[in-house]
C-alpha cells in the first residue's frame, strides 16, 4: 500500500494544521490539504474520501476540490463518513450557504458529489482497499479507518483522545503493518487536551500499551506552535519504533 502524506501539522510548512494521507493515490483519508497539496492532474484521480469527522482541519479543501474539478468530464467524488459526520457536513457545509449542496449539481439525477454514511465496523470496499470505520473518542463523533489490501494494513485513529475500541480492533488487524495516532499538544496542555478530545505525549503513552502488535506508530497532529516541545516529550517516552509522520513523503506498507 502507497500511502502519501498530504497534511498532519508537524511544522511551519504549507499544509500546518491540517490533516490528510493519499492511500494509492486515489482514496484519501481526510480532506484537510487535498486541493493545495496536489496537482489538478493528481485531484481528478482522487474519486473516494473517508472523512473522519466534521472538524475544518480534516474537510477544508472538499470544497475547492470539487470546485476545481467540477467541470472535469466524468468527475465525481464520494464521501464515506460515520452518518452522524454526513450530517453535519450536509447541514453546515454542502448546504447551499458555507458552499454549494454538490450532492445534487449539476442535478439531482447525476451528481457530482455523494455523501455515503458508512457503519461502524462493517467493512466495505474501494479500489481492492477494504475499510472499517471504528469510532474513537473526540468531542465530535469521529471514526478511525483500519486500511487494508492484499499485501498489508494501516490503523489511522483519527483525533482522539484516550479511547478504547479503536486498539480492540486494531490488535486483531491481520497484516498490520503501521498504526497512525495523534499527540496535539505538549504535557503542560493536559487539561486543553482533556476537554478538546486530544492526546498529550503523556496520554499517549498508556494509549500505546493497549496496542499488542509490534508495529510502527507514526504521529501527526502536533500544534506547530508546541511542536518542539512535543516531540522531546514523546522522544523522553523512549519508546522504540515510536516516530513522526512526515508531511510530504510518501511510504509503503
Ligand atoms: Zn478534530
Amino acid at each position: 500500500m502507497k500511502l502519501k502524506v498530504l497534511g498532519c501539522y508537524g511544522g511551519n510548512i504549507p499544509g500546518h494544521g491540517m490533516t490528510s494521507l493519499l492511500v494509492n493515490d486515489t482514496v484519501a483519508l481526510d480532506a484537510g490539504w487535498v486541493s493545495s497539496a496536489l496537482s489538478l492532474r493528481e485531484q481528478v484521480k482522487v474519486k473516494d474520501i473517508l472523512i473522519s469527522h466534521s472538524h475544518l482541519d480534516h474537510t477544508c479543501s472538499l470544497p475547492f476540490l470539487i470546485d476545481n474539478n467540477f467541470s472535469h468530464p466524468g468527475f465525481n467524488l464520494r464521501i464515506y463518513a460515520l452518518r452522524e459526520v454526513v450530517a453535519s457536513m450536509k447541514n453546515h457545509l454542502f448546504n447551499n450557504l458555507t458552499w454549494p449542496d454538490f450532492t445534487s449539481l449539476p442535478n439531482d439525477m447525476t451528481p457530482v458529489l455523494k455523501l455515503i454514511a458508512v457503519e461502524p465496523e462493517q467493512p466495505f470496499t474501494i479500489n481492492g482497499l477494504t475499510l472499517t470505520a471504528i469510532p474513537v473518542s473526540h468531542i465530535v463523533p469521529t471514526a478511525g479507518f483500519i486500511v487494508e489490501d492484499k499485501k498489508g494494513a494501516i490503523a489511522f485513529s483519527s483525533d482522539t483522545g484516550p479511547t478504547e475500541r479503536f486498539w480492540e480492533v486494531v490488535n486483531k488487524v491481520k497484516k498490520l503493518k503501521a498504526v497512525i495516532t495523534e499527540t496535539s499538544f505538549p504535557n503542560a496542555l493536559q487539561d486543553l487536551a482533556h476537554v478538546s478530545g486530544h492526546l498529550t505525549p503523556a496520554t499517549l503513552d498508556p494509549e500505546l500499551r493497549k496496542l499488542k502488535r509490534d508495529v510502527p506508530v507514526f504521529l501527526y497532529g502536533a500544534k506547530p506552535k508546541h511542536l518542539k516541545v512535543i516531540k522531546d516529550e514523546v522522544q523522553s517516552l523512549k519508546r522504540r519504533n515510536l516516530r513522526f509522520l512526515v508531511q510530504g513523503k510518501t511510504y509503503q506498507f
